[in-house]
């Protein structure tokens, strides 16, 4: 009873304010729950079903239907989307689009901890698959703009926001780069805001700086292939599948592409360099200032992040041989998965790998991607686009860098930029190096960062929408 009461008096002595913003944080926490509770994996989830419920959210805010694009093919029934239009007031002034992602990659119940479709949270963390990635980025996007209209914010520009299904799996329909070919009015924009970069943490749990995504490399699939004749496993023979294939891997594991330097990843390393210092601080501004330093390259490549940031990078991350455990393989096969530095073409890569495997039993094969991308440079980080995320940082976390980052994953922003939308990624997540286990098991989020991040979002694309041409 006594603690009751206190409790009773601490809830009156709360700001009103304090009171207002936990129904809406109430509002954001139902969204949430419902985006990472409806399973949106490519095997068994259906994206069009979740877009449904996100449409329905809309609607009982107020959007008239008119502003609401649900859309999917006969082909991919389960992997629609929704575009949402939120009309600016000036004609004149170009649209800025929010993109983000409804699917999510697969997880198994078993190997999780907790029920991987359930939200759940614990110790200062939301649980669940897609918690991260990318129903984060989801729910700031459709709270923000329902929040939005509640206020009657009215934007010069028009906010237009797609939710597409495709970008994690590996099928041949991705959203975006559907919408690009086929709805491309409906996504006209002046630049897009996309996933891609967060937040980054020390060790300890301290902010270190806001990554902005400037660029992000290509990923690209090969698959290695050896066909042989087989046999009886009682009588080997020289020439073998498994071993041909594993010679392969092994040249490829051997190898590294050289450093590329260009304008995201130099102004990662000098600005990093400062807040990093010692050795490592010394060899990225090194590098940063000059390009040719071999022995900063060979420092800094032997940290993961760094090394996937400055070079075009081929792991094997699957393999498949033989068909009875006394027989001789007949087919042995693998994938390697290549992130390659932008400009740099698929087929460079693919002529690499052969010359490095040269064995002519090995048939090296470019796989077919969903998503389109192109060669093109990523877009310039100009004042438009930093100085409002600068302002909006320096608001929320004071002291705390904005720093543009070359992104070693790919994201559905290569299918914009390559359509002609320049994309950036910013999210306002933090996170210490392991991203939330981010594609992983048991993937995470801070509660706190997540509201934070919410917050910063719903600023900042105030800002953008208030921008003068
Ligand atoms: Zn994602």
């Amino acid at each position: 009873m006594k603690r009751l009461l206190a409790g009773f008096l601490a809830a009156l002595m709360l700001p009103s304010s304090a009171l207002a913003q936990s129904a809406d944080e109430a509002a954001f926490r139902a969204l949430y729950k419902e985006l990472v509770e409806t399973n949106t994996t490519f095997s068994v989830g259906d994206c069009t079903l979740l877009a449904d419920k996100i449409a329905t959210r809309f609607k009982a805010a107020g959007f008239p239907d008119s502003n609401l694009i649900p859309f999917s093919t006969p082909e991919w029934p389960k992997s629609g989307g929704l575009i949402v239009n939120y009309p600016g007031t000036d004609r004149n002034a170009k649209a800025i689009l929010l993109l983000a992602h409804l699917d999510v990659v697969e997880a198994k119940r078993e190997d999780w901890t907790r029920d991987p479709f359930t939200l759940i949270e614990e110790g200062g963390y939301f649980y669940g698959r897609g918690t991260h990635d990318d129903k984060s980025q989801v729910a700031i996007w459709v709270d923000s703009l329902i929040r939005y209209r509640q206020e009657g914010f009215k934007p010069r520009r028009t906010i237009k926001l797609a939710l597409t299904c495709g970008e994690e799996s590996s099928v041949p329909f991705n959203g975006a780069s559907w919408l690009m070919a086929n709805k491309r009015e409906l996504m006209d924009a002046e630049f897009a805001l996309n996933e891609g970069a967060w937040g980054q943490l020390d060790e300890q749990g301290n902010r270190v700086a806001l990554l902005v995504e400037a660029g992000e490399k290509t990923s690209q699939n090969f698959s290695l292939e050896v066909i042989n004749i087989g046999g009886h496993s009682s009588v080997p023979l020289p020439d073998n599948a498994i071993y041909h294939l594993t010679d392969a891997i092994r040249a490829i594991r051997g190898h590294q592409f050289p450093v590329q330097i260009n304008d995201a990843n130099s102004a990662y390393l000098s600005r990093m360099a400062k807040i990093t210092g010692g050795a490592q601080g010394a060899a990225m501004a090194g590098l940063a200032a000059n390009p040719m330093d071999s022995k900063a390259a060979a420092l800094l490549s032997k940290i993961p992040t760094l090394n996937a940031m400055l070079r075009t990078t081929c792991v094997a991350t699957q393999v498949n041989a033989g068909h009875a455990p006394n027989a001789l393989p007949q087919r042995a096969t693998a994938i390697v998965n290549c992130r390659i530095f932008p400009g740099v073409s698929r087929d460079a890569v693919r002529q690499t790998l052969i010359d490095l495997i040269a064995d002519p039993a090995v048939t090296v094969t470019r796989l077919k991607v969903a998503r389109t991308e192109g060669d093109e440079p990523p877009p310039p980080l100009t004042r438009k686009i930093m100085g409002p995320i600068e302002k909006v940082a320096g608001e929320i976390w004071p002291g705390v860098p904005v720093v543009p980052v070359l992104q070693a994953a790919a994201t559905d922003g290569r299918a914009l930029s390559a359509g002609g939308i320049p994309t950036y990624g910013v999210s306002g997540l933090f996170f210490q190096a392991d991203l939330g286990n981010i594609h992983g098991l048991n993937e995470r989020v801070g509660v706190t960062s997540l509201f934070e991040g919410r917050e910063f979002l719903y600023r900042l694309v105030k800002l953008y929408a208030n921008q003068q041409n």
